[in-house]
């Protein structure tokens, strides 16, 4: 049989576009190296955050809107419960790129926000011990996602509208045709054609999407829970919000409220400082130094964080160098869209870029502005 689409890596992003592409009637195959909803890749962990006055730029704030719209579609019709709303703080100095940059960019939308000082944040979020030069942006909307229920939500409504989807079937290889029209794609199991390819490969991006010369880099972050000293309740989601934290230029550390289910406890994280490393040798196991980083950094912060470590986990960022996203059609073949939205922040928006992703692979454009994405803007 002949697809409309083939799309390779079934994470995040490519579960994404399965849908959204299954939901218009077209027909899908849908290729993934690992199990749905795996831990080998970058979506899972139990939460990631999602918020609205983005301080990485205003030009995500039309994107952020209408994922939102799309997180709260997939909840109603998969009855799976995806996203809660806790408010977020953007903690740090007032020039930091935390408030600086979430501030600007609820100014620019006219998004709800409030800028609150330390006292304040600190008899409002008493587990939050904010030095007195620091300040932050609050906003009601922030919250978290469930990324292994959301890949799944996605997953199971793209199979149950007729894609096709293999797992624990990698691609090998991939060729399209130079007429612009037509792909073939290579498994472990067989070869596929179809008319049209999203590549969408998460910390595979290196090896392939080889050809774009994209200065990508994976990197190892380790996500961490501890008990909090006097119990979960001062960190119940219904009074603790997310928040990132930056304490200096070089350092940000971001966390949760308690959430329910295994490990249990308070998910904390650094999102600087991450360890170059690579999708098929990254390092599992966490070392005792990584713990004392993380603990020195919350134990001046959050005090009554400061109990027994229950879990770690470790995912990978693939980054470039802007710490933008990559996301466009392949500057050589028209018939190929690649995708890779990480850097570190890309989750939230993963809803919308299944829909992003699917008028590329349909239209070769997309009715949302990503210009900004563009894989050639260096230069490769
Ligand atoms: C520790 C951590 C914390 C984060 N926190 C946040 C946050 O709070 N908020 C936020 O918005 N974002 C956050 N992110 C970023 C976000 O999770 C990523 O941007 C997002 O998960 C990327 O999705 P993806 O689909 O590109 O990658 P993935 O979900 O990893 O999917 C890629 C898929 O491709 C498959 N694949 C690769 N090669 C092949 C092949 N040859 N054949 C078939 N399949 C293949 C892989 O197995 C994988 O399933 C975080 C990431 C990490 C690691």
């Amino acid at each position: 049989m002949t697809y409309d689409t083939i799309i390779i890596g079934l994470g995040a992003m490519g579960g994404a576009a399965a849908y959204q592409l299954a939901k218009r009637g077209r027909r899908v195959l849908g290729l993934e190296r690992h199990t749905p909803a795996h831990d080998r890749g970058s979506s899972h962990g139990q939460s990631r955050i999602i918020r609205r006055a983005y301080m990485e730029g205003p030009e995500y704030v039309p994107l952020i809107l209408r994922a939102y719209e799309l997180w709260e579609d997939l909840e109603r019709e998969s009855g799976a419960d995806l996203l809660t709303i806790t408010g977020g703080l953007m903690i740090g100095a007032p020039d930091s790129q935390a408030v600086r940059g979430s501030i600007r960019s609820a100014e620019a939308y006219g998004l709800y926000h409030e800028v609150l000082d330390a006292a304040t944040i600190r008899r409002r979020f008493p587990p939050l011990h904010v030095p007195s030069d620091a300040i932050a942006l609050y906003e009601r909307k922030a919250g978290f996602l469930r990324p292994e229920a959301s890949v799944e939500a996605h997953l199971r409504r793209a199979a149950e509208l007729g894609a096709e989807l293999h797992f624990e079937e990698p691609a090998l290889a991939w060729e399209a045709s130079p007429s612009g029209d037509g792909v073939r794609v290579v498994t472990v199991r067989g070869s596929y054609e179809a008319e049209r390819l999203i590549i969408a490969p998460g910390a595979w991006a290196p090896t392939l999407l080889a050809d774009l010369g994209i200065p990508f880099s994976i990197e190892r972050q380790v996500l961490f829970w501890f008990a909090p000293r006097d119990g979960t309740t001062p960190f119940a989601p219904d009074r603790f919000p997310i928040y990132i934290w930056e304490t200096d230029a070089e350092t940000a550390f971001y966390g949760f409220p308690a959430q329910e289910g295994p490990p249990g406890g308070v998910k904390v994280a650094f999102h600087t400082g991450g360890t170059p490393t690579d999708a098929e040798t990254i390092r599992r196991d966490v070392a005792p130094e990584e713990v004392t980083a993380i603990r020195d950094i919350i134990a001046p912060r959050i005090p009554a964080l400061d109990g027994e470590l229950l879990a770690t986990a470790t995912c990978m960022y693939t980054k470039v160098p802007d710490e933008h996203f990559v996301i466009g059609m392949h500057p050589r073949h028209p018939q190929v869209v690649v995708a890779s939205p990480c850097s570190g922040h890309g989750f939230k928006f993963a809803s919308v870029i299944g829909e992003i992703l699917a008028d590329l692979a349909d239209q070769g454009r997309a009715a949302l502005p990503i210009g900004f994405f563009n894989p050639t803007r260096f230069g490769g």
